[in-house]
């Protein structure tokens, strides 16, 4: 690297920031911060939580892919048009800034907790009779589909407040996950929440907003996370957050009206379903684009991004899958094939430089 190479500080390591802070480690000095030291595939964590050893290939170190580059682990909470604070009191110089903070996940510090995390949610599947969950989300139908297709023996009650599972797909690929989630004998409870207050470790007996009861040994929470952008609610960004708290972006991933700071997957508001194979899209261009700058080009040179349409495949167990395509729905083992044996993790790996199954994995 040249003398003057320039300083690049990504907020956020998840599936943008660490592609992002990955792809310029070898032309700029590139901090990455990330309140974990580790990035995690996070669509493969229901699999991790019934198969732990999974969670060997999806949770890597930052240290592993960014060989380059420095990583501090702290939450940012504030910048100036220079500098990143971060919880921890350090203040980090940029010339460029990609902020990448997704969505807010209490996940432990360290990669070795995060796994004991898994085995220990593993022991809870394997222990109880019954299981709840609550919210059908791709989270809920997601843990939902391992629990029935490893442990079919359990009985599973899926608990969702909307009148549809899946609410950010269309209603046919809703309904025929309900289809499909009842032919595994799970029970599925519309229109209705979960009192999690309701229940005593003794009667294990949940009370649902309809007036139902639930009996289940163990349940799992897996209703939506907050976005990741409270903390510039009180920056120079503040401006910059749409009503839902997203931070609006130009056509070349610039938060708006802004030079040197560019803003990356789920936090945006780019107009298409928040997936991770998008986000990749987006630290892809914007990893382009802070090269150009960096390279004194001119900004006409910048790479557009064009929002994705709208494509989702959700898992259902190892084998089954709904997606949802432009123009239609498919359910079975043929979207399966595409997502839920590995569930894209070899392919993750591989785009961070690292083997798709590492050996003592
Ligand atoms: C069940 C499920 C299944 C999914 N399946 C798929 C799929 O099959 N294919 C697909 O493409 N997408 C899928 N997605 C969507 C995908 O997970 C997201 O679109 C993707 O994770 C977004 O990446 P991101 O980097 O923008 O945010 P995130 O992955 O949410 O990462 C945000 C990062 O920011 C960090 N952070 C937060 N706040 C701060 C802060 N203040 N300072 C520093 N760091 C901070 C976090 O620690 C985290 O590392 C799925 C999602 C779910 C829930």
């Amino acid at each position: 690297m040249e003398g003057n190479t320039r300083r690049v500080v990504v907020i956020g390591g998840g599936v943008a920031g660490s592609l992002v802070a990955k792809s310029l480690q070898f032309t700029a000095h590139v901090t990455l911060i990330d309140p974990k030291e580790y990035f995690e595939i996070t669509w493969a964590s229901l699999r991790a939580m019934v198969e732990p050893y999974f969670g060997e290939r999806t949770v890597i170190n930052h240290r592993d892919y960014l060989v380059n580059g420095r990583v501090v682990t702290s939450a940012a909470i504030n910048i100036t048009d220079t500098e990143v604070l971060t919880a921890e009191g350090i203040l980090i110089v940029y010339d460029y800034l990609v902020i990448a903070t997704g969505h807010m996940d209490p996940v432990p510090k360290t990669r070795t907790e995060r796994l004991n995390e898994y085995q220990a949610e593993n022991q809870k599947i394997k222990s109880a009779q019954s299981i709840l969950i609550v919210g059908g989300g791709p989270t809920g139908v997601e843990l939902a589909g391992e629990i029935a297709v490893d442990f079919p023996d359990k009985k599973v009650t899926l608990v969702h407040k909307g009148s549809r599972l899946l609410e950010f797909i269309g209603p046919k690929a809703a309904d025929k996950t309900l289809d499909w989630l009842k032919s595994k004998k799970i029970e599925v409870k519309l229109e209705q929440s979960v009192n999690l207050n309701s229940n005593s470790d003794e009667s294990n007996i949940y009370q649902t907003s309809a007036g139902e009861s639930i009996k289940a040994d163990c349940h799992f929470l897996c209703t939506g996370k907050p976005l990741g952008s409270a903390w510039l609610k009180d920056t120079i960004l503040k401006n910059s957050l749409d009503n839902h708290g997203r931070l609006m972006v130009d056509e070349n991933l610039r938060v708006k009206g802004q030079r040197n700071i560019f803003a990356i997957g789920d936090i945006t508001d780019i107009p298409e379903t928040k997936q991770g194979y998008l986000a990749q899209k987006h630290a892809l261009v914007a990893a382009k684009n802070v090269k150009i700058l960096m390279d004194g080009d001119r900004v006409s040179k910048m790479a557009t991004y064009r929002p994705g349409s709208a494509m989702a495949i959700v898992s259902l167990g190892r084998r089954d899958a709904v997606s949802q395509l432009p123009f239609t729905t498919i359910i079975g083992c043929i979207p399966g094939l595409i997502k839920s044996r590995d569930l894209f993790v070899g392919k993750v790996r591989k785009q961070l430089g690292l083997e798709a199954h590492p050996v003592h994995a």
